[in-house]
């Protein structure tokens, strides 16, 4: 077989959009080897990156939202938590089980990803590296091209897809050589290392918590509320989301479900939008439904330049229809305690 004659090697690598992502994929490019990426959507991590990533390198990307079963894992990871809800092992071990899924039945030869062998605390390590590849399913095919040579040979090595000498030998925490590199294939955009993942954020990670233990029952729209606001539990069905700014209330308003949910507002003063997440549908007597309002009502007006004390006329949509009802103003201190 000559060379024009030559079966293309197709290789799949995880997107996180940054800038080892991008050189894993330039220098697989460089030895011939064609490349796509595959990147994740959850209420938890942007596609972002990657996008830009793609549109700048003209790297094809495909997007796959695994929100459901990320949710799954995140129950109980078995390789347990980092310092927040982040499961990275388990995180890294369900992305690369994805994307092998994907690889097979697409044509794609082997899996590869931007990762340094002890760049990040948790997941970057030679053991936690391990036991992602051990636990994804796709023992051998996951090809590490920056940290290549420091890892064992990869199936694809051994079989000679990839020419192992090729690949680098980056260890470490230290960006040099990839700024460097990223300057010899002229790549000069691209977002800072890490960050971005909100399951690392201390008050994003509590809320998820409280909704994952206290709530049992929830949807995707439930985790993308998560991001936006204050949450304030009333009960152990019954939380409220308050906007903290007008981007805010904004984005609560987009989520909000006509059919199921509550909205207040102050009928004249600037201030929040109140948002009881399912308030319409999830209390069967009207008592307990209209203390709810009453209490999210007196919270709303609390965070509006009404005195504390003072009365307040609040707008109420639920069902449709919409109210108006007189609360007293509360003052915020009065219902710290609620805030998760
Ligand atoms: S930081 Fe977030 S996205 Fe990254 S591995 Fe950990 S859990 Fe997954």
């Amino acid at each position: 077989m000559n060379n024009n004659n030559k079966i293309k090697i197709r290789a799949l690598g995880l997107s996180s959009g940054g800038l080892d992502s991008i050189l894993s994929a330039l220098l697989l490019q460089k030895q011939g080897i064609e490349v796509a990426w595959i990147t994740f959507k959850t209420p938890f991590f942007s596609t972002d990156s990657s996008i830009k990533a793609s549109k700048q390198t003209g790297i094809p990307l495909i997007i796959k939202d695994i929100t459901e079963i990320y949710m799954e894992m995140l129950k109980f990871p078995p390789a347990g938590y980092g310092k927040n809800m982040n499961p990275c092992m388990d995180c890294h071990a369900l992305m690369f089980n994805q994307a092998g899924l994907f690889m097979r039945p697409n044509g794609y030869d082997f899996l590869f990803s931007g990762e340094v062998v002890g760049q990040r605390p948790m997941s970057q390590k030679k053991n936690s590296m391990n036991y992602v590849e051990k636990h994804s399913g796709f023992k051998g095919e996951i090809l590490r091209p920056l940290s290549a040579k420091l890892l064992p040979a990869t199936i694809m090595e051994q079989q000679g897809l990839v020419d192992r000498e090729k690949l680098g030998s980056i260890t470490g925490r230290s960006r040099k050589v990839q700024i460097e590199m990223a300057k010899e294939f002229g790549v000069t955009d691209y977002p800072p290392p890490a960050g971005g993942c909100l399951l690392t954020d201390p008050n994003f990670s509590r809320r998820l918590k409280d909704l994952m233990q206290v709530q049992k029952s929830y949807s995707k729209r439930d985790l993308y509320l998560l991001k936006y606001g204050r949450h304030l539990r009333l009960d152990d069905k019954i939380k409220i989301v308050v906007g903290k700014s007008e981007g805010d209330n904004n984005r609560i308003e987009k989520l909000y479900k006509p059919d199921r949910d509550i909205l207040i507002r102050h009928a004249f003063l600037a201030g929040p939008l109140v948002l009881i997440p399912d308030g319409a549908i999830l209390t069967n007597d009207s008592i307990t439904e209209i203390d709810n309002i009453r209490q999210a009502g007196s919270i709303c007006a609390g965070y509006t330049k009404t005195e504390h004390g003072e009365s307040a006329k609040i707008v109420v949509i639920s069902r449709a229809k919409q109210s108006e009802i007189t609360v007293y103003a509360q003052d915020s201190k009065t219902f710290q305690n609620l805030v998760i």
